[in-house]
């Protein structure tokens, strides 16, 4: 009994790395979803460099659903 495969989404809260932010984005594939992520992070966070530390809470926050 395995779930169907087809269409994984991912999904990511960024309030679950920075408190108090409400921006959500889902996308098909991590490394789509981490675009999306960068660029909100740039334009609502001043965040330009992305350090390893970061990126790995941002894969930490990731959900597969
Ligand atoms: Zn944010």
């Amino acid at each position: 009994m395995s779930a169907p495969e087809t269409g994984k989404a991912r999904h990511i809260a960024c309030g679950d790395i920075v408190p108090d932010c409400t921006f959500t984005a889902s996308a098909e594939s991590e490394e789509e979803l981490l675009d999306k992520v960068v660029a909100h992070a740039a334009q609502d966070h001043g965040i330009t460099e992305i350090t390893p530390e970061l990126a790995a809470k941002v894969k930490a926050a990731i959900r597969n659903r």
